[in-house]
């Protein structure tokens, strides 16, 4: 049989990201982003092998960008789709797992929207319309929160009134899932552990970021709850606040809930800490150049990040490595090597060489002797997306 083609879809609310991943070739052969959807400066972006393409596509709908990206994906996998993978933000307590979508499925993520009504929606329009275009390809939805669905009570319930559970859903349901469990099934590998036995904390450190305890392949804990707010401070979220903090602004600034919710989500964490910017590359060299804020920015970051490592490790029974992955945990020293000058009880010690060579793609591990293991893992999210659209098609 040859190596089969899976086109992965993420539907933003006004953006679709796409790639094709071919299950024996590391680099994707076709990826793309179509982005500002629906109005007059909607556009294609997509990169085939080294060729960069451009479209402008004015007005243009989720529905009909999707027609063009598929012939795309149908050309640079030589005529040979076999699946597509869509990623899916909120699969609420319905999904543990990946699924191929049926109408239950369908149903399962428009009842899971009131949880995340900016990216559910927007996956159901990509995925209906995909479905209409290619009727005859499998369609697999990959949930985010399908991952965490393994951790116990104590772990995903609030300290609020039993009801709000049990009737409107409030609990701790995490993000990141595909990554931390991709990030954690390969430093098994790199390390020669058998992932059924093995504990990991990972930090996922990118736009967003979050950690995770992940004991057996299984995730125990992770620093996300019902949104993807609930945290570590990121670039431009704020991470966990008092939660009085709500009627607080209201009641003294009398800002309203979409106020509090947008400074909360858009104007806060490195961006909100520096007022410079949500981007760590550009805090580092600013922090770098004396820049106040930028220095507290970062050193919040690290601090707080080192925090909550250190409450996931309750969740582990033997800790086999500490994982760094996303842009900022792949690519940065410095956040590495400060974040853990805040954990000395763990006897982390770095090799500041192999800490500096673990950028750009470039994974491994960076502890010296004699300290616990310390691994940068490059995350690939697609191509998780992709194994289990394979693995269902099999099944
Ligand atoms: P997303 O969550 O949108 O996928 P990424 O995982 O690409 O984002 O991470 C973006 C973050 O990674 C940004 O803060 C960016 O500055 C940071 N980053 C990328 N390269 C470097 C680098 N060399 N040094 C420090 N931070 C970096």
């Amino acid at each position: 049989m040859s190596a089969r083609n899976i086109l992965v879809i993420n539907c933003g609310s006004s953006s679709i990201k796409f790639a094709l991943v071919n299950e024996a070739q590391t680099t994707f052969p076709l990826q793309g982003l179509a982005e500002r959807l629906g109005s007059p400066e909607a556009v294609l972006h997509w990169q085939f092998g080294d060729t960069k393409e451009s479209l402008s596509l004015p007005g243009t709908s989720h529905q009909s960008v999707l027609s063009k990206i598929l012939p795309l994906a149908q050309e640079a996998a030589g005529g040979h789709l076999d699946g597509i993978g869509h990623r899916v933000v909120h699969g609420g307590e319905h999904f543990t797992a990946s699924h191929l979508v049926d109408a239950d499925v369908l149903a399962g993520i428009r009842a899971n929207a009131h949880l995340a009504p900016l990216h559910n929606p927007a996956h159901l329009v990509g995925i209906e319309a995909a479905m209409e275009l290619f009727p005859s390809l499998p369609q697999v939805s990959v949930f985010d929160t399908a991952f965490h669905q393994s951790m116990p009570p104590h772990a995903y319930r609030y300290a609020v009134p039993e009801f709000l559970y049990t009737e409107h859903g409030v609990r701790r349901y995490g993000f990141h899932g595909t990554s931390h469990r991709y990030v954690s099934k390969r430093a098994a590998e790199m390390v020669g552990v058998p992932v059924e036995n093995s504990s990991w904390l990972s930090a996922h450190l990118g736009n967003g970021c979050s950690t995770c305890a992940i004991v057996n392949g299984e995730s125990r804990d992770t620093s996300m709850g019902l949104t993807p707010l609930e945290g570590l401070a990121m670039g431009t979220r704020s991470g966990d606040v008092d939660p009085n903090l709500h009627s607080h602004l209201a009641r003294t600034l009398g800002w309203s809930i979409e106020q509090i919710d947008r400074t909360l989500n858009h104007d806060s964490g490195l961006k909100g800490l520096s007022g410079l910017s949500n981007d760590m590359r550009t805090l580092y060299e600013a922090h770098m150049a004396g820049h106040p804020g930028a220095t507290l920015a970062f050193e919040v970051f690290c601090y707080r990040l080192a925090k909550s490592l250190a409450g996931m490790a309750c969740a582990l029974p033997k800790l086999d490595g500490l994982i760094f992955t996303g842009g900022i945990g792949e690519n940065s020293a410095a956040v590495r090597e400060r974040t853990l000058e805040h954990m000395k009880l763990f006897g982390f010690q770095l090799d500041a060489e192999a800490n500096a060579r673990c950028t750009r793609g470039v994974g491994g591990e960076i502890q010296a002797a004699g300290s616990p293991r310390i691994l940068v893992v490059p995350t690939n999210e697609e191509r998780q997306i992709a194994l289990d659209t394979l693995a269902l098609l099999d099944a």
